[in-house]
């Protein structure tokens, strides 16, 4: 009884114990998911904003440098047109400075406007004395292809001038004073003041490149790149027209991790990219990312620390409960065992008689009991001293356990030298050999006996088939029976006695 509970308590333990490890591992793996998943949330929402943000600087930046541009062109255009109409009317010679470039726009620009001849070399310009100050960088202007639409270049002035962005535009075919193209020269600092106002974080870049992907100006200005390639074509080419490129990447100018957005101004062949740098992008996140993560370790482990604890206690109590249940066992164990002889006693035997009859009940086999009882032990008592007795019953009960073979045969103490031995699946003639077998066992032993020569043991020998009409009890009655028979017929013998079935009980006649 006590047994059962203990067992049933140490499945509840372990169950219970169970359940809290699942729920606490569950409740880690939920905590921990639900805050990388918020985590990337948030991050993917920051950079969705600074790809709007980017995109908004863009276009500020494209409508800024496109009416720029294309105020230029236009003057461009002006200028082309002025050639051709007086190459129509039949002049020769370019018209004069002031008809080209006295147009109030053109005086009120920035930049100079040249007409380059057949050889690159300046024919006209808006300011007198022009000539000299692009002499150097115009026939590297003229280089660029035979294209009839705008053209826009770098120019890095020899002697450290500022840098320049050439806008060219070819005269068309037959222009008076062979007139080949029309050049405007804008200084950097027109596009650096439409720059200068953008706001782009701490480590964030605009860069105003060509269709070659060479750099025309940028902001924060990196003067060591201007005129380079740093954009390679396959990344121009993947800039769709009229639309904007969002792409992450290491800058090439100072190797930041940086969200890009790029866009072609208008029409022109220019193109502005925005850089916003990640770290800029990330820096309340990463220390949102940090704390949260902190947090969620300290509180996992927390979780893990207690869920040890805990199954430190489980297993505390688990090593109790077995301790428990083996000594239980163990005296269990020691209730049912004769101290003396190691037997089962008498507790042992009702049990093991009762158990081993249910059984034979079930299987329908006959059951046999032995019952031997040490002739004249009283004598042999009174003559060698109880300890000597001890020692004959030990050697009585070795020698039943020698004869007794099955798993389910049982011997025992009955009381006293009383000694009973179960037998199931045995008829009577086998249990009769069982017995002879005992006592010609015991005979042999050849312990002296004053009185009878040497010690011996008659025995009762019962057999039932158990049923309705046969009972544990009838069977011990038999044996017992028997045991009488053979003390009354002389002692050192084997009678043996079946149980008589009981007659079923008949219906009282009405
Ligand atoms: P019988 O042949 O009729 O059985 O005669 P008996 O002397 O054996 O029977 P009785 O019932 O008169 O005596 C039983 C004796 O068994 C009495 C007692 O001294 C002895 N005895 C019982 N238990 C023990 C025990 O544990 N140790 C010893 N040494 N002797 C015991
Ligand atoms: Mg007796
Ligand atoms: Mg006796």
């Amino acid at each position: 009884m006590v047994t059962a509970e203990l067992r049933a308590r140490a499945a509840r333990h372990m169950l219970s114990f169970r359940g809290v490890a699942f729920v606490t591992l569950a409740a880690t793996v939920i905590l921990v998911l639900a805050c990388v998943s918020v985590l990337l949330e948030t991050r993917h929402e920051l950079v969705r904003r600074a790809d709007i943000m980017a995109g908004n600087i863009l276009r500020l930046a494209d409508q800024a440098v496109q009416i720029e541009v294309g105020r230029y062109d236009l003057r461009l255009l002006d200028v082309a047109v002025e050639l051709h109409d007086a190459a129509a009317e039949g002049k020769a010679a370019l018209p004069s400075r002031e008809s080209l470039f006295g147009g109030a726009a053109i005086r009120a620009s920035l930049g100079d406007i040249i007409i380059l001849g057949p050889g690159g070399e300046a024919v006209s310009s808006s300011r007198p004395g022009l000539t000299r100050q692009y002499a150097a960088v115009l026939p590297e202007v003229m280089s660029d292809g035979g294209s009839t639409g705008l053209i826009a270049a770098t120019v890095l002035p020899g002697g450290g001038g500022q840098p320049l962005i050439a806008l060219i535009r070819r005269c068309l075919p037959g222009a008076c004073g062979a007139a080949k193209a029309i050049v405007a020269m804008l200084p950097m600092s027109w596009i650096q003041g439409v720059f200068d106002g953008l706001e782009l974080g701490r480590k964030g870049a605009i860069a105003l490149v060509d269709s070659h992907g060479t750099l025309l100006t940028r902001q924060p200005l990196l003067p060591n790149l201007i005129g380079h390639v740093v954009e390679p074509p396959s990344v121009i080419a993947s800039v769709p027209h009229l639309r904007t490129s969002i792409y992450s990447r290491r800058s090439t100018a100072d190797g930041l991790c940086c969200r890009v957005t790029a866009g072609w101004v208008g029409e022109f062949p220019l193109l502005v990219f925005v850089s916003i740098s990640k770290s800029d992008i990330l820096r309340g996140w990463s220390h949102l990312a940090f704390v949260t993560i902190f947090a969620v370790v300290v509180l996992s482990g927390g979780l893990v620390g207690l869920t040890l604890l805990l199954a430190q206690q489980a297993h505390r109590k688990m090593m109790v409960d077995r301790e428990l249940l083996a000594a239980n066992a163990q005296l269990a164990a020691l209730a049912h065992t004769d101290a003396l002889t190691g037997l089962s006693n008498r507790r042992g035997f009702d049990a093991d008689l009762a158990r081993e009859w249910r059984r034979c009940r079930r299987s329908g086999k006959p059951i046999s009991l032995l019952m031997l009882d040490a002739d004249h032990f009283k004598d042999y008592n009174d003559h060698f001293g109880h300890q000597a007795g001890d020692v004959v019953l030990r050697a009585l009960a070795d020698c039943m356990v020698g004869q007794i073979r099955r798993p389910g045969d049982v011997a025992a103490r009955y009381g006293g030298e009383e000694f009973a031995v179960v037998l199931p699946d045995t008829d009577l003639a086998a249990a009769a050999r069982i017995a002879e077998a005992i006592r010609v066992g015991i005979e042999l032993l050849a312990i002296p006996h004053w009185r009878e020569g040497c010690v011996t043991v008659s025995i009762g020998l019962g057999c039932a088939e158990p049923g309705p009409a046969a009972a544990a009890a009838d069977l011990l009655a038999a044996a017992d029976a028997a045991l009488y028979e053979s003390k009354a017929t002389g002692r050192n013998r084997v009678t043996a006695r079946a149980v008589t079935p009981r007659p079923a009980v008949e219906p009282a006649p009405a």
